[in-house]
């Protein structure tokens, strides 16, 4: 893995790119490819808490801020190749003097033969100044794949004398994927320490690091979630087609091998608190891949090109969990307004562009399950075929889809018998969504246990429903407002019609 992250930078060099910006936070890594790479060249490096320091040393040379650095340094690439690390300033990177310092040494670089200093950014965070964009290069270093995670442990074995049995190793690696070699060399000591070997039992605390290092990226959230593909009442279209893909999914191999395209996902846009996040959650149990949740809010940053980067690093790391499923709540917040219908700003224009072109070229196995509740204002090129592999329409369930839900959660809580009468709950419970059901047989359950009561009745049930708002009245305009907006786009029923 190394090697290649020399090789690459190497080519960058030669190929004149002025300045290259490594995102990385392990210094020591960086250092010695540089060193490498400089083949005995002058390095300089600046530090953002120390001034000038010496690359080798690490001690400081002279105290300065980053602007007085590059004026000093800048005529040093006139005699000879020269190397200038900066390290950590992105937060000076919306200095107009430093960016224009900067733009001076990459200019010469570019048009002076007699010119040869290339910038090192490097930092954990990329923040690219427009002014610059075009002579930056990001240099982004790969997570490790199976075969350099498998590496990893082995060298961590060899260090510290121990075997880990090969099954172990096997399944290790696997929860490995998504994290760089830094986070999983920590992972395995921490493993380690916790009884001096590494068995199978330590794949627990390796899925909590890891939980805990994607959260920590504050882009990811790995969800965690009990709900199967039994738990869903109704939608029997929807289930009817993830059970196909998950065919699929579980045979990944053999299918691409025989030319089946990999799923990309699907789109379920609906009424609210009818189980499109459920849903959700049920593809990644039927699919048997972890469940990822992308918050696109939580992608907007405060510099310029932040935002897109932080979308690019979030993308990237679902890849690298991958196989899995991106779940993205309410993509129709995220993405309003793109495209001239107002609302929509630059930032998330460009967010929204990257994520469709990502979308568009994917041949990953990152499975996205998008939701949403109103997509009036969502972009047109957003539902074009194509992009997902199926649009799908939750509606509020039917008849025999609102006796289901009830049955399904009254099982739940161990509350179902065969005496309880749910067909005669079905007129009943008209403009009910799944969560008002829900909602009720809470209710229901409580007050029988406050009555005393060993078991609950029909018309205990039928005491509950008449008590319970349903959405339909509370918010019946944006009911009406989805019928409408869904009237006039090509999407599938989730559901079957109901033939009672
Ligand atoms: P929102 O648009 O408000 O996010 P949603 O469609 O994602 O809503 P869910 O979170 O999936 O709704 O459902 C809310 C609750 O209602 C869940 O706890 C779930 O148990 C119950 N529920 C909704 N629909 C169904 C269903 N079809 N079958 C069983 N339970 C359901």
């Amino acid at each position: 893995m190394r090697k290649k992250f020399e090789d690459i930078l190497a080519s960058y060099i030669d190929a004149l790119h002025p300045i290259i910006y490594i995102n990385h936070f392990d210094f020591k890594v960086i250092d010695e490819t540089l060193d490498k790479v400089a083949q005995g060249s002058k390095i300089i490096e600046f530090n953002n808490a120390l001034g000038a320091i010496d690359f080798y040393t690490k001690s400081p040379t002279f105290e300065c801020d980053l602007e007085t650095f590059l004026k000093l340094s800048m005529d040093d690439g006139f005699e000879n190749e020269i190397f200038i690390v900066l390290k950590d300033i992105h937060e000076s990177l919306n200095n107009p003097k430093v960016i224009a310092l900067l733009k001076r040494i990459a200019e010469y670089n570019l048009y002076r033969d007699d010119y040869y200093a290339t910038i090192f950014i490097v930092s954990s965070k990329t923040i690219i100044p427009f002014e610059i964009e075009n002579y930056i290069t990001v240099f982004d270093t790969p997570l490790p794949n199976n075969a350099e995670i498998m590496r990893i442990i082995e060298e961590f074995e060899e260090d510290l004398n121990i075997v880990v049995e090969q099954d172990v190793k096997n399944e290790i690696a696997l929860s490995f994927k998504g994290l760089n070699e830094f986070q999983i060399k920590q992972i395995l000591n921490l493993a380690y320490q916790d009884g001096g070997y590494i068995d199978a039992e330590d794949k627990l605390l390796i899925l909590k690091e890891k939980e805990q290092f994607i959260k920590k990226t504050g882009m990811l959230e790995i969800v965690n979630f009990d709900e199967t593909i039994d738990d869903i009442g109704g939608l029997e279209n929807l289930k009817e087609w993830l059970k196909k893909k998950a065919k699929v999914f579980s045979n990944l191999d053999k299918a691409i091998k025989f030319g089946v395209d990999i799923p990309k996902g699907i789109m379920i846009i609906g009424m609210p608190g009818c189980g499109k996040s459920l849903t959700a959650k049920a593809t990644a149990s039927l699919f048997k891949i972890p469940l990822v949740r992308l918050d696109v809010g939580r992608l907007l940053g405060k510099y310029v090109g932040e935002s897109e980067d932080n979308m690019r690093k979030a993308l990237k790391l679902s890849e690298a969990i991958s196989p899995c499923v991106l779940w993205i709540d309410e993509i129709e917040k995220a993405f309003a307004g793109v495209g001239g219908n107002g609302g929509g700003s630059d930032v998330t224009t460009r967010l929204f562009g990257h994520f469709l072109t990502w979308m568009q070229e994917k041949e990953n196995t990152v499975f996205i399950v998008a939701t949403a509740n109103d997509i009036s204002k969502m972009p047109a090129e957003f539902l074009r075929k194509g992009r997902f592999d199926e649009l799908f329409f939750v509606d509020l369930p039917n008849g025999e889809e609102r006796r289901k839900i009830l049955e399904i959660h009254l099982k739940k809580r161990g509350k179902w018998t065969k005496d309880i009468d749910t067909i005669a709950l079905i007129k009943e419970t008209e403009g009910f969504n799944g969560a008002d059901l829900e909602a009720v047989i809470k209710d229901t359950i409580e007050n029988a246990f406050i009555n005393g009561q060993q078991t609950v009745t029909t018309a205990d049930l039928q005491k509950s429903i008449k008590d319970t708002k349903s959405i339909s009245s509370t918010l019946k305009e944006k009911i009406s407002q989805i019928k409408d907006t869904i009237s006039k786009i090509d999407i599938k029923p989730a559901s079957k019609a109901d033939t009672k």
